[in-house]
């Protein structure tokens, strides 16, 4: 039958000579490249002794921001659960009442904010989708977990506190660009 491509080789069934039933060039060959890959520089590091740098736009654990004062910046449009391609974010809407603008910085806000850790895939939408810089994803990791509902982080995980503000200069300045 004739070949479709000229791919195909040809075994060959010769005898093999005694150096080559002995394998030692082959061995030799081997260990040459075992010897010249142990003096090289290791790709390899000792986590989690040893962690590499992340990017400054790595795409982790997600923070909602407050603004200068310290009120919340988010005003439950809901535009991040739209964009959201796994729906892992989900929100309740609530009317500022007088008293509480030193709480949050918009007539509207959410009054539940949550977002399902396991469905997220850290696309980094929701950030984008954003009007008002309020929801950022940050290069900290997810800590794991040994149920479902720990999983579910709501506004007391994500809400940044006044006292320990989640610095995002980074990639705000690389997302300001984008936009
Ligand atoms: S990072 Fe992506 S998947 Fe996760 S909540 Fe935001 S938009 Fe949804
Ligand atoms: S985080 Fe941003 S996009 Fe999402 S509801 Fe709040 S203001 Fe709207």
């Amino acid at each position: 039958m004739k070949p479709l491509t000229n791919r195909s080789k040809t075994v060959s069934n010769k005898t093999m000579t005694l150096m080559e039933r002995l394998y030692l060039p082959a061995i030799v060959k081997g260990m040459a490249i075992t010897l010249r890959h142990f003096f090289k520089k290791k790709v390899t590091i000792r986590y989690p002794e040893e962690t590499r740098p992340f990017s400054p736009i790595y795409r982790g654990l997600h923070v909602l921001k407050r603004d200068d004062t310290g009120a919340e910046r988010c005003t439950a449009c809901g535009l991040c659960a739209i964009a959201c391609p796994a729906e892992a974010i989900t929100m309740d809407a609530a009317e500022r009442k007088p008293g509480e603008e030193r709480l949050y910085r918009e007539e509207k806000y959410a009054s539940t904010y949550e977002i399902n850790m396991l469905r997220c895939i850290f696309c980094g939408l929701c950030e984008e989708a954003c009007p008002k810089e309020a929801i950022f994803l940050t290069d900290r990791i997810l800590p794991s977990g040994t149920t479902r509902k720990s999983f579910i982080w709501g506004k007391d995980r994500l809400v940044e506190t006044e006292s320990n503000r989640i610095d995002i200069s980074k990639r705000h300045f690389y997302y300001k660009d984008e936009k």
